[in-house]
């Protein structure tokens, strides 16, 4: 129950409502009990100065007319009760001794008066009390005389009882008005909460929902939200996070179906040979050496794209993390180069490699060396006969740079921004025949922004391809690397 209480209360809409609803009502609460006792209070105020102002004109015509001596003035006794009269109540005089020498009600004359506002009077204090069950309202003064001292002296007291019953009226009154005044608020606090509420936990709400879905496995839309600053930003944020998460999604699937297609090309070819030496029976033996020959080339492009798959996978961003040496940067261009050279040699191009300066930098010596071999290997791949790939390593305080310059077919202006995509190529039936995966440069890429590095590329159609990359020579351990 207590949890059930915690969890309703602490969803965003209830809260707001329930805000909504508080600052709606207790301000009009507060206001409406303020009011009724200022009222009450200033009410009682004045009719008890009233009281007092007539009282002290009949007490100093009591002390004139020597009442408190010698009772039987009727004059005297006409007046108390024309006042009595006045004010629809009673009034009464109480000698030094507290004895009730004159009542308008003809009740307590003769007794002994010990009340502690008559006792209190006696002692020269002006009061009021309030009977609130008999809505009456008492006010005692001192009758006071200049004494032979020349000092004040108390010689009675004289009490004034008024009904204020007009007070209980009008308070019911007023309740009456603040009660219609607090349920017009209530009705209004209740609607003005639904539609505060409901307005900003829809887009959460909305959100949640969204997610769910998600997390179910089915499609999650983006949400439509305007206003309220706050909500409307993560709202946006939700979307451009939805929009992401579509395009990895769809990239991860273009991804899948490129590969299982790179994977199957050989495949089908291997098998193709393999159906139509079956279906040739007595097949002479170069024809099967020739077919033989075919399928194991096949063979080793199957192997190279799954190589080239798994340094990619190796290099994925979110899962991989640079094992930082320090690398003698001009010996692992030369020993690359000396791994590529017969390879040129065999396609007559000229490899040539020219270093500034001894560069030592702090790099992953695996992952650079498959960035700078792709570089140089595509170099030599699309070369033509008797051409050159120009290597050149320079650097300075922070950096240090590699360009790798060939004078082959080059690449079309509106390719040059895809080239580092994965499994793209300009050509497709050329770049086959030439042997590619289009994954090399991708794998570049992204070791060389792995190292926090940069790669250009320039390019001339027919004249041939300059890549300049740039890579810090000291790592810095980027955040959530
Ligand atoms: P591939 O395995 O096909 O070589 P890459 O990712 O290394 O894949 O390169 C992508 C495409 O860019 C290649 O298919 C090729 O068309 C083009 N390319 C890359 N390097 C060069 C170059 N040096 N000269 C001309 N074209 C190049």
């Amino acid at each position: 129950m207590i949890d059930f209480l915690h969890r309703t209360f602490s969803r965003l809409n209830i809260k707001i409502r329930v805000l909504v609803f508080a600052m709606a009502i207790v301000p009009i609460v507060i206001l409406s009990v303020t009011v009724n006792v200022i009222y009450v209070n200033r009410s009682l105020k004045s009719e008890s100065e009233n009281l007092y102002s007539r009282s002290e004109v009949l007490a100093k015509q009591v002390v004139t007319s020597g009442y408190l001596d010698n009772q039987g003035d009727v004059t005297m006794e006409l007046r108390l009760s024309e006042l009595a009269q006045l004010i629809s109540g009673r009034v009464m005089l109480v000698d030094s001794s507290l004895r009730v020498i004159y009542d308008t009600y003809s009740i307590d004359k003769g007794k002994i008066f010990l009340w502690e506002n008559v006792t209190k009077s006696a002692n020269g204090e002006q009061l009021y009390y309030v009977d609130r069950k008999n809505d009456i309202l008492t006010t005692t003064i001192p009758i006071t005389i200049i004494n032979d001292d020349n000092e004040s002296q108390v010689v009675g007291v004289l009490l004034a009882s008024a009904s204020v019953d007009y007070l209980s009226k009008n308070i019911g009154y007023l309740i009456s008005i603040e009660l219609i005044l607090l349920f017009m608020f209530v009705v209004f606090a209740i609607v003005l909460g639904y539609i505060l509420g409901t307005r900003y936990s829809k887009p959460i709400k909305e959100a949640s929902n969204q997610l769910d879905t998600g997390i179910k496995g089915d499609k999650i839309n983006s949400i439509d939200v305007k206003g309220y600053s706050e909500i409307e930003e993560l709202s946006s944020q939700f979307n451009t996070y939805v929009s992401k998460m579509e395009a990895i999604d769809e990239s991860r699937q273009e991804f899948v179906s490129n590969v299982s297609h790179e994977l199957k090309t050989p495949l089908t070819s291997m098998k193709v040979l393999a159906d139509s030496l079956i279906g040739m029976g007595d097949a002479p033996v170069e024809l099967y050496q020739e077919f033989i020959g075919d399928i194991s080339q096949e063979i080793e492009r199957e192997t190279g794209i799954i190589n080239d798959l798994l340094s990619m996978v190796r290099m994925d961003k979110s899962n991989a993390s640079l094992n930082v040496t320090s690398v003698n940067v001009n010996e692992l261009v030369e020993s690359i180069l000396k791994r590529l050279r017969p390879i040129a040699e065999k396609q007559n191009v000229e490899l040539v490699l020219e270093s500034f300066r001894p560069i030592t930098a702090e790099v992953d010596e695996i992952k650079l060396n498959l960035a700078i071999s792709n570089l140089i290997e595509n170099g030599i791949k699309y070369n033509n006969p008797g051409g050159f790939v120009h290597i050149s390593l320079n650097s300075d305080h922070q950096y240090f740079y590699i360009r790798v310059e060939d004078s082959g077919m080059g690449i079309p202006e509106e390719s040059l921004d895809m080239i580092f995509e994965r499994f793209y190529r300009v050509d497709k039936s050329h770049s086959r025949e030439i042997g590619g995966t289009g994954l090399g440069l991708a794998i570049t890429h992204m070791s060389i922004i792995m190292h926090g590095g940069e790669i250009k590329v320039d390019s001339t159609l027919g004249e041939g391809t300059t890549f300049d990359v740039r890579i810090p020579l000291s790592h810095i351990e980027e955040e959530g690397m």
